[in-house]
Formats: structure tokens, C-alpha cells, sequence
């Protein structure tokens, strides 16, 4: 019998985890039993891939630019990937912003839901606004500063402080370029072993996703709040999750346009770590497999794809910005608020920096967003209207974060002659090989 693909087994797992959760709650005993039993084994996966996100980012990125072998190349690919990266961001917002505009969803929003959303949501919104506080108590340069840690070890400590490791990562390996080739051999190939032992992690990882994302969509079926007020909040979520489609086309678009490759082949390479990203909210935890997915599915060199995810992962975050973007725009005509055009403008370029200094963990996006409201001078209580859908917006604008830096790494690929044909014949290939 021919074996099942990874991302069916991954989309049955998920299906037969909302469906059991469903079946549980019917018991008073139901969800707290899923809570205890099951939910950990989600956890447990999540941890997992969030291990191996530090040492990957560390061997992938000293592996990519060292392999590079000078340093005019890295810096032409590295001018290329910001660029590309905040282009398809500007954009993202603008979809977002077009969208909200046309559906007007803040306006179907009733007097009392708007209250009773407030009351109830009205402290988890004040914590996010807090923890927003802490970052905007700081300087301009501040995020410059953030980026050279002090210690690399504290630094590689948090998987918060990624752009830190990163930073790290890539000064490493342009001092491995400029040492003579014998000198640096050992540790060079010191990297390409770690690497490969990082990415042998992810094929076993991989093999427990099934399981993994069973046990984190029935825990988070049982902690999802009220079917009422979803159905409120529908017309937001509508347009976020419209505006997060949009850009699929997008990139469907750019890659057709600018590496010929069909779009069956595009979705079909990177579905196991959108369904990842998907489950976990993270694209920092679904970081592995995008490198993995990209690498060996799309067929980016290897040298491209270690330099140009990493650096996605962390700051290329287009879905979030779409969703900063009618978010804010939402949360405003809910307030009845008129927003001129400069401040759209303005909403734009704040967007696009919210995202990049968002953290690539669940829920960061709309720490960020505190900034975005405050330069619009939105009223930050309305994040308590928000709130009850953002876990399943979360999960979906994750999905776009990740599509993003796959169809990046693939146009920067093509732009440095390095999109090859994808080492995997099948599917599900590189997972097969360690059973
Ligand atoms: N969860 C998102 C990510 O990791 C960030 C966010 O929008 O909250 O990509």
C-alpha cells in the first residue's frame, strides 16, 4: 500500500484532535483530562522544535556565509533579501488596508458587544499593553543596540533574542571568510557536521508531528472562548483571514513570474511547514522544517536558504503586518474614528516596523500592534476587542509569515543563480529516510 504523505498525516492529525476535543467537552471531566493527558504532548512538540531553532540558526548561518567564500557576494544577496523583505511587507499592509476599507467591519460591530468585549478581555488587553510599554520606553536606536549582544551565551539563552544569535552567526562567518582557507577548514567543517546533525533532529522531530499537532489542537479547542463571540468578531476575522489569502495569491504570482515554478509545486514544497506554522504560532519553532521544506523541496541552495530563513523568520513577518494594518483600521471605525489617508500612510510604515520587531513566538504580533495604535492615536483599550479571535488569527497570519520567506528565499535564490532542481523526488522524501 502506498504510504500516506506527511501533510495528510499531519492535516488527519489535526482533524481528529478538534473532532476528539469536540467529543470531550460533551463531559464536565473533558477538558481539564485534556488539559492534564494531552495537552503536554503538544507542549512537548513545540519544545522540540523550539530546541533546535538557536543551534540551527547558529550552524546554518555560519555554514551559508562561509560557504559563500567572499564577502561582496554576501553582502549583494544580503541587500537583495532586506529589500525583498520589506517590499513584500509595504504590500502586505497595503492589502491589509484595502481590504478593511472596502468590508468595514468595525462598523457592524453593536454598542453592547463593544462593551461586554471590553469588560471581559479588558485585563489580558492591559497585560500585552504593558509588556508593549516596556519596549517603548527606550530610545530610537534602541533596537540597533538590541541587535549586538553582550554575551553570546545570554544572548543564545532566549529564543527571543534571535536577531541577537544572528547577528553572532553572521560576524562569525564573514571572520571564517577572511582567515586563510587552512586555518579555518576545521571549523568549517565542524559547522557543516553540526548542521547536518541539526537537520537529521528535524526529520525525527518531524516524525511525532502527527501526534504533536493532535495534542495542540484539541487543547486549543478546549480553551477556545465562546462561539458568540466569534460570530461578532466574524467580519474582522473575515477580513484578516481574506487580506492573508490575498497575499498566498501574491506569491503564487511571484514565483510563477519570477522562477516559472508552477504553483502546485510552491504549495506542495512548503505545506508541512505551513500546517506547522499553523498549529504552533510560531514560525520561529517552524523554522527547521521551513529550511528543511525550502531546501530540499524547492530547491534553494543550501547557501541561500541558511542566510536568507533565519533572517525571515526574525523579521520578515508579512502576515502579522496585514493583520497589525485591519486590525488597527478595525478597532478604529469600532471607536468611530475617521482615519485620514496620511495616516494610513502612517499606519503603513508603522506596520511594516512592528512586524520586523515582532518576535517570531505566538501572540508577539499583537504586543507590537500596541505601537501601531499609539502612532495612529488609537485607543489601546480596543486590543480587549480583538482579543477573543486572535489565537485562530494568530495561527493563520503565522501560515502567511512562513509562505512569505519561502517565496523570498526562492526569488533571491533565482536572482543569485542558486534555485536548483529539489533534491527530494517525493514529497515526503527526507522523512521517509530515517525510518
Ligand atoms: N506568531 C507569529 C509568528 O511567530 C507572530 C505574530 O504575529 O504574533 O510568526
Amino acid at each position: 500500500m502506498k504510504k500516506l504523505a506527511l501533510h495528510w498525516k499531519i492535516l488527519i492529525g489535526m482533524a481528529l484532535g478538534i473532532l476528539f476535543a469536540l467529543g470531550m467537552v460533551q463531559f464536565d471531566w473533558g477538558p481539564k483530562f485534556i488539559s492534564d493527558w494531552i495537552k503536554p504532548f503538544g507542549t512537548i512538540f513545540i519544545n522540540a522544535l523550539k530546541l533546535i531553532a538557536i543551534p540551527l540558526i547558529l550552524a546554518a548561518l555560519v555554514k551559508g556565509v562561509s560557504d559563500l567564500r567572499d564577502i561582496s557576494s554576501l553582502s549583494k544577496m544580503g541587500l537583495r533579501t532586506i529589500m525583498t523583505y520589506i517590499a513584500t511587507t509595504v504590500i502586505a499592509v497595503s492589502i491589509g488596508l484595502a481590504v478593511v476599507s472596502m468590508v468595514k467591519p468595525g462598523g457592524t460591530i453593536a454598542e453592547d458587544t463593544r462593551t461586554e468585549l471590553i469588560e471581559a478581555y479588558g485585563g489580558d488587553a492591559e497585560m500585552k499593553r504593558q509588556d508593549a510599554q516596556k519596549q517603548k520606553d527606550s530610545g530610537p536606536l534602541q533596537a540597533l543596540e538590541d541587535l549586538v549582544p553582550s554575551n553570546i551565551f545570554d544572548a543564545a539563552s532566549s529564543n527571543r533574542n534571535m536577531l541577537q544569535v544572528i547577528f553572532f552567526a553572521v560576524f562569525f562567518g564573514i571572520a571564517l571568510i577572511l582567515i586563510p582557507e587552512e586555518k579555518g577548514a576545521t571549523v568549517k567543517k565542524f559547522f557543516d557536521g553540526f548542521n547536518e546533525v541539526i537537520l537529521k533532529m528535524v526529520d525525527l522531530i518531524m516524525l511525532s508531528a502527527p501526534y504533536g499537532v493532535f495534542a495542540l489542537m484539541a487543547a486549543l479547542v478546549v480553551e477556545a472562548p465562546s462561539a458568540d463571540l466569534f460570530a461578532a468578531l466574524g467580519m474582522y476575522a473575515f477580513c484578516v483571514v481574506l487580506g492573508l489569502a490575498l497575499m498566498v495569491v501574491f506569491y503564487i504570482i511571484m514565483v510563477k513570474t519570477f522562477t516559472g515554478k508552477s504553483p502546485k509545486f510552491f504549495m506542495n514544497g512548503i505545506a508541512p511547514a505551513q500546517l506547522l506554522a499553523f498549529s504552533t504560532s510560531s514560525s520561529a519553532a517552524t523554522l527547521p522544517v521551513t529550511m528543511e521544506r525550502v531546501t530540499e523541496h524547492l530547491g534553494v541552495e543550501e547557501e541561500v536558504s541558511s542566510f536568507v530563513l533565519p533572517i525571515g523568520a526574525t523579521i520578515n513577518m508579512d502576515g502579522t503586518s496585514l493583520y497589525q494594518a485591519v486590525a488597527a483600521v478595525f478597532i478604529a471605525q469600532a471607536f468611530g474614528m475617521d482615519l485620514t489617508f496620511g495616516t494610513q500612510l502612517g499606519i503603513i510604515a508603522t506596520a511594516t516596523l512592528a512586524s520586523i520587531g515582532s518576535a517570531a513566538v505566538p501572540g508577539a504580533g499583537m504586543v507590537m500592534l500596541v505601537g501601531v495604535l499609539g502612532y495612529a492615536g488609537i485607543p489601546e483599550a480596543g486590543l480587549a476587542l480583538i482579543f477573543a479571535v486572535d489565537r485562530p488569527l494568530d495561527m493563520c497570519r503565522t501560515v502567511i509569515n512562513v509562505t512569505g520567506d519561502a517565496t523570498v528565499s526562492m526569488l533571491v535564490a533565482k536572482s543569485q543563480d542558486k534555485l536548483g532542481k529539489p533534491k527530494a523526488k517525493n514529497w515526503d522524501d527526507h522523512y521517509d529516510e530515517v525510518k
